[in-house]
């Protein structure tokens, strides 16, 4: 006997019909005596839908309001679903996050969770009992509703699973699994069994949107083992979990890229203390997210300052760094908004050589000049014009024998 958490994307709960299909699932792994929590989110459409009626009630913000609004999306679904488990003779409960006592932080609109009264849902789970809670939301020590931030109840889920000490966290939702890359810019990307929350962390923050980062986050704090898998289909999906010892690990795991950054770079500024801090100082008063930031001293003792910022912050950013430039006694200030970033991931990393190498010589052969380079423990980022992001991703998903027919190059 298990104890598994199961979560439920919109498009796995959008109509009555799919809510049916869930059903069968959810009550087929009940019978086989397996302990099952479902978390749900809205049906699909659903929270976009309550998003808009507000827009058109008030052009205000009205954080607390807006929370009580878009929370009730899930407590449709949790009704339906268990109406549905009824119906098929399982027993099963729902719960709104106030009722399992989801106590989250006050910061509506992106909380995070602080605890987790368990026992109630031990307590149905031992009577045999079906638990169905509501995604996505909590509630505040005041007892107001809370939301977790869009696409939240990947970590409800999660954050169930480590209350509960669960055996996995299973995350169904429209794809049946993780790829090594994105299968609409590369089509011979290929479906991973494993993966660890390290490289997942980066391949979700670096644009693979398949689940809500914050909750491989909480996964891999708490050491949850998350399996991403299909609704529709049958199949082992892909699990996220630590390094497995006895697995032999690929060297890399996927390419993640991200469309969204645009490049600022000042040239010759001052090499002096303080001049990344002026220079940078502004872009996060502006609360603009900064993601990489390259300097290097020339030889007339001026050094070259680069750094990247989504691209919706580029014009603002842009502003700043005109101002900033000239205080600075700055050469010069450009920037390009057609840029994107292309990322190697994978723990193997760790432990081979060469790596860089053929990375960059594989985009040499291409003729795609290298804009910036950055690297961590696990992963190495490119930015790139952004013409070469197709051209950039599939080469490199040859090169290092991510194909679905390709085999690893010896590295
Ligand atoms: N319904 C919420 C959203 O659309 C939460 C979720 O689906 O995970 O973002
Ligand atoms: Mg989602």
């Amino acid at each position: 006997m298990a104890l598994i958490v199961q979560k439920y994307g919109g498009t796995s709960v959008g109509t009555i019909e799919k809510i049916g299909n869930v059903a069968d699932k959810v009550a087929a792994c009940a019978k086989n005596g397996d302990q099952v929590v479902v978390a749900v989110s809205a049906m699909s459409g659903e929270t976009n839908k309550l998003i808009a009626l507000a827009d058109e009630m008030s052009k205000n913000k009205h954080a607390r309001e807006m929370d009580v609004l878009v929370s009730t999306g899930e407590q449709v679904t949790i009704a339906l679903l268990t109406m549905a488990l009824l119906d098929r003779g399982c027993d099963a409960r729902s719960y709104t996050g106030a009722q399992i006592r989801m106590i989250t932080d006050d910061v509506h609109g992106k909380a995070r969770i602080k605890e987790i009264q368990s026992e109630k849902m031990k307590a149905d789970l031992d009577a045999g009992r079906v638990v169905v809670v509501a995604g996505f939301q909590g509630v505040d020590e005041n007892g107001n509703i809370t939301t977790l931030g869009r696409g939240g109840s990947d970590t409800t889920a999660v954050a169930i699973a480590a209350a509960l000490g669960a055996d996995e966290c299973q995350i169904y939702t429209d794809v049946d699994g993780v790829y090594t890359t994105d299968p609409r810019v590369e089509p011979k990307a290929r479906k991973l069994d494993h993966i660890t929350f390290e490289e997942m962390l980066e391949m979700a923050s670096l644009g693979s949107k398949v689940l809500q980062i914050r909750s491989v986050e909480f996964a891999g704090k708490y050491n949850v083992p998350l399996r991403v898998l299909s609704s529709f289909e049958e199949g082992e999906g892909t699990l996220i979990a630590l390094e497995d010892d006895d697995v032999e690990q690929a060297v890399i795991s996927g390419i993640a890229f991200n469309r969204d950054e645009a490049q600022l770079t000042i040239n010759g500024v001052p090499d002096q203390p303080g001049v990344a801090s002026k220079i940078l100082g502004p872009v996060t008063d502006a609360n603009i997210e900064i993601d990489m930031i390259v300097q290097n001293i020339s030889e007339d003792g001026c050094t070259d300052f680069t750094f990247t910022v989504h691209r919706n912050d580029y014009d603002k950013a842009h502003a700043l760094m005109e101002k900033v430039s000239k205080e600075l006694g700055a050469q010069k200030m450009k920037g390009d908004d057609a840029i994107v970033k292309i990322s190697l991931v994978g723990v193997g990393m760790r432990s081979h050589a060469g790596i860089a190498n053929t990375m960059f010589d594989t985009l040499a052969k291409e003729n795609i000049n290298i804009r910036m380079i950055s690297t961590s423990e696990i992963k190495i980022s490119v930015v790139v014009d952004e013409k070469y992001l197709e051209l950039g991703v599939r080469s490199l998903h040859d090169a290092f024998g991510l194909d679905s027919d390709g085999q690893l190059k010896n590295l």
